[in-house]
């Protein structure tokens, strides 16, 4: 069976694509494969930090494996978090509840409330670079709702829908969500 590495040991993320793959393609983490560095992002782009992270796992072990890098693009903000979406804050990063106080502080007198989730997939599949992108538009709304998913779920409402990503539940939110959109296209192409 092919076998593919994706330079994450986020679990959510593994469970997500080996759902969709199924049998067809073998799909190893980080663990997997016994990769404990911490792989560089110091890219100015999200495809730039995708290809950063599949080029250290092709350069260092030779194997074909792809890598991706989300962000949160505000309209008002000038594409802000972006690249900078785990520690909008400062700090370590991930710190969600951190990351959101800043961002609605920061929106508080915009009224372009326009907002978009976007995800970058690079693929290095016999030396060669492929992208793959997933994008989902939406708002930031005022005030927090919901208590499921993670990141900004909270404060963004998707276009066409009347609930955050973190009221929807994780089922519905990955029929439409930025990351399942790119893993799509990502997987038509190796299907
Ligand atoms: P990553 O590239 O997947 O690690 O995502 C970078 C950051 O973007 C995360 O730390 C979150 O703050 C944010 N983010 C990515 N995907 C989502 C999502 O589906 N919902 C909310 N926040 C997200």
């Amino acid at each position: 069976m092919k076998k593919l590495v994706f330079a994450t040991n986020n679990a959510h993320k593994l469970e997500e694509i080996r759902a969709i793959l199924g049998n067809k393609v073998e799909i190893l983490s980080l663990n997997d494969i016994n990769c404990h560095a911490d792989i560089p992002e110091t890219a100015d782009t999200l495809q730039g930090n995708a290809a950063l992270k599949a080029q250290y796992i092709y350069e260092n072990y030779g194997l074909d494996c792809f890598a991706d890098d989300t962000g949160l693009e505000v309209e008002a903000l000038n594409g802000a978090p972006g690249i900078y979406s785990a520690r909008y804050a400062g700090g370590e990063g991930h710190d969600s509840e951190a990351n959101m106080k800043k961002l609605l502080s920061e929106m508080q007198d915009k009224d372009n409330r326009k907002a978009r989730f976007r995800t970058v997939i690079c693929l290095i599949e016999g030396g060669e670079e492929h992208f793959f992108e997933g994008i989902v538009n939406g708002s930031i709304i005022r005030e927090r709702k919901g208590g499921a998913g993670f990141g900004y779920d909270p404060v963004f409402m998707p276009d066409g829908y009347s609930e955050t990503f973190a009221e929807m539940g994780n089922d519905e939110k990955n029929k439409i969500s930025h990351r399942a959109r790119a893993v799509k296209k990502l997987c038509e192409y190796l299907l």
